[in-house]
């Protein structure tokens, strides 16, 4: 692992030289409260302070509606992968993002490798930025506060620098390429480093107990914190959309009926959305709204840990900022846990 030091008078030079490798896409603000990655048209727009976005970096490689393929009666199938040589830089994801697109890797990558993610996911190039957690951060609990690996360069703030990271070859190539504005670590900023990152631990205030969280809910299954959460929550799908790691999708066709052509489209789907276990024939297999919603946390914290060794939520805060009804998934697992 190499450590290199840009100073913050560099920053701008920096953050423009990456343009060599791709379209540079940075967090910037929507609104007071609310953040989205969205192209650099210059380097002030950049949200260096941000903490979470509305939607994650999911959307760049698996996209909210991704046509598939076109059809016609005549011509039969052609396959579409749009974006597919768009080289992106991909700046400022925070290590639990960085652990959502690990997660997504797994789940994309694993039985049925997904062509569509992967032919974007390889050509983008991601820049991590180290963060201060606010009251809905539990990524310390999640164990994905901090990332050794899943990143090409990683930025950590110090006070008139960062400590760059190089994580990839690519991320060597642009640190090579760049190393006018770069400096050696010294002992000093060692010290600052293990300063900030020991005022950064004291900064959560939020916490998941995981022990033994998926026997708990094996043996909470009928609990009747699902059944108050059902009369609760909405359905809305919010926490879904905005959630790092949440990928089902809906396959159907858009058809032109004069032409006899068309296209298969893929669309972001949520467990919560009442006709989403409707199989053929009618059946739905989670017509209530508690059974849904108690299906999402089970996926979170009880089947992905099943099948993968570890939980598929990051802890990131997205679903207790965007929640309508201010369900917070904390005092969720604390109420199922009997310690609300
Ligand atoms: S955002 Fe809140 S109300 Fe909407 S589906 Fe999720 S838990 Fe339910
Ligand atoms: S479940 Fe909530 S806290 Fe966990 S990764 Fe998804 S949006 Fe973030």
């Amino acid at each position: 692992m190499k450590i290199l030091k840009l100073p913050k008078t560099n920053f701008k030079l920096f953050m423009e030289g990456l343009q060599n490798y791709g379209e540079v896409h940075v967090p910037k603000k929507k609104s007071s409260q609310s953040f989205v990655f969205g192209p650099m048209e210059n380097t002030s727009e950049i949200a260096m302070d941000y903490l979470r976005t509305i939607n994650p970096p999911k959307k760049y490689f698996f996209k909210p509606k991704d046509t598939l393929f076109n059809f016609s009666s005549t011509k039969g199938f052609t396959e579409v992968i749009e974006d597919s040589d768009k080289k992106i830089v991909l700046f400022g994801l925070h290590p639990c993002d960085i652990h959502g697109l690990k997660i997504l890797d797994i789940v994309f990558g694993t039985n049925y490798p997904d062509k569509y993610y992967f032919a974007r996911r390889k050509n983008v190039i991601v820049i991590g930025l180290s963060c201060m957690p606010d009251d809905k951060c539990f990524c310390r609990s999640m164990a994905t506060d901090a990332t050794e690996d899943g990143f090409d360069l990683f930025l950590s703030e110090l006070k008139s620098s960062y400590l760059l990271t190089v994580g990839s070859s690519i991320g060597d190539d642009i640190s090579t390429d760049l190393k006018h504005l770069l400096t050696e670590v010294t002992k000093k900023d060692t010290n600052e480093y293990l300063k900030i990152r020991k005022e950064r631990k004291n900064r959560f205030t939020l916490s998941l107990d995981t022990s033994d969280l998926p026997y708990i809910l094996e043996l909470q299954r009928e609990s009747e914190v699902w059944e108050e959460l059902g009369k609760k929550c909405l359905c809305c799908g919010s926490c879904s959309m905005v959630c790092p790691t949440c990928s089902c999708f809906n396959v159907y066709d858009i058809k032109n009926l004069i032409t006899d052509s068309g296209q298969r489209v893929r669309q972001w789907d949520s467990c919560l959305f009442k006709d989403y276990a409707v199989v053929a024939g009618g059946h739905n297999f989670r017509v209530n709204r508690a059974d849904r919603v108690r299906n999402r946390y089970y996926d979170k914290q009880n089947g992905f840990v099943s099948q993968y060794g570890k939980p598929s939520c990051t802890g990131c805060g997205r679903c207790i900022q965007y929640c309508p009804t201010k369900i917070h998934v904390v005092e969720v697992f604390n109420k199922v846990r009997g310690e609300a």
